[in-house]
């Protein structure tokens, strides 16, 4: 099975333009679409490109011309004898310039680094798309929660957005920070008072390794341990603290009220990285405003 953010079906003009812009958002991207050209290959770009605009417009074009050489040259002294209509060239012209449309999208997407499969796609899950054998989703997510969550009592909010997210198939599970909270086991406190199942709640080095698999990391009111830093800085004080990876997921999404620095006192650079998204909030409003539009 391959993961993705995003699965587009259809590479029309409504679609691969949706898939370059998510990919140059930063997202995982693929697109499917099944149009063949006569030669059996991909005829990205939509009725538009195929059988719409595109061809309409080259043919346009080529009868305009036959009609200015027939009727119209001679008032500017351009006279021409025999003008014939070749449609056979025309038409092939016409392809000419269909397959080179073809080819464009292609060529954005291999410089965007969009997926591009080439078949009819269909739902096999709500969150999964089929395409020939191969399966396309979007579907890990670990949630890191830390004091933040605490202070908000969003552990319960927290469990209700994992059950609606499990409901549609994704893979929820929780990575736990040794020292996340206050005391050591605050997060697993809560987490087990709201009911969440102890087989989804990892400890850091059970799932530190997923992260690079994972699409998308929810940091829940988490700062310190989840700071870069750690690793990439040997001159910040938490040069050397074991943290938890979640940089390495396609994309993380940091909940908290604001940009304010954590226990340790020290900058994160998770917030500025290229595939990190901040939500500011209060951490149990925030959750109870995703939990609505998972739902919708
Ligand atoms: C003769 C003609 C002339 C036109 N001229 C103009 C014009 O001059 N200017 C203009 O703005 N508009 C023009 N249009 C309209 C324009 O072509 C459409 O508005 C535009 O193509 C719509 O884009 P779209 O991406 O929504 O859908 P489409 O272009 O129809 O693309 C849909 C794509 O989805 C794919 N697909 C569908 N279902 C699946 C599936 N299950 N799995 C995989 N792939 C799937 C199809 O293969 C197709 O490639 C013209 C249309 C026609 C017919």
């Amino acid at each position: 099975m391959k993961s993705f953010d995003v699965v587009v079906i259809g590479g029309g003009p409504a679609g691969y333009i949706a898939a370059i812009r998510a990919a140059q958002l930063g997202l995982a991207t693929a697109c499917v679409d099944e149009a063949k050209a006569a030669d059996g290959k991909p005829a990205l770009g939509g009725t538009c490109t195929n059988v719409g605009c595109i061809p309409s417009k080259a043919l346009l074009q080529s009868s305009e011309n036959y009609e200015l050489a027939g009727h119209h040259f001679a008032e500017h002294g351009v006279k021409l004898k025999g003008v014939e209509l070749d449609l056979a060239q025309m038409l092939k012209r016409k392809d000419k310039v269909v397959k080179g449309s073809n080819d464009g999208v292609l060529y954005l997407f291999k410089k965007n680094k969009v997926s591009f499969f080439h078949g009819r796609a269909s739902f096999s899950k709500p969150l999964e798309v089929k395409v020939h054998e191969e399966t396309l989703c979007a579907k890990n997510v670990i949630i890191v929660p830390g004091y933040g969550m605490a202070v908000a009592q969003a552990q319960h909010a927290v469990y209700e957005i994992t059950k609606v997210l499990r409901e549609k198939g994704v893979n929820v599970r929780f990575g736990i920070h040794p020292v996340a909270g206050r005391m050591p086991g605050h997060m697993n406190v809560l987490l087990a008072e709201a009911k969440v199942p102890y087989d989804i709640v990892m400890e850091m080095d059970e799932i530190n390794q997923d992260f690079p698999d994972t699409d998308v990391a929810m940091v829940i009111g988490a700062n310190d341990i989840v700071n870069p830093a750690a690793q990439e800085d040997p001159a910040s004080p938490i040069a050397g603290m074991p943290v938890l990876e979640v940089w390495q997921a396609k994309t993380s999404v940091v909940m908290k009220r604001s940009m304010a620095s954590g226990y340790a006192g020290v900058d994160n650079p998770l917030f500025y990285k290229d595939n990190n998204r901040m939500l500011f909030g209060d951490a149990k409003k925030m959750l109870d405003e995703v939990l609505v539009a998972l739902k919708a």
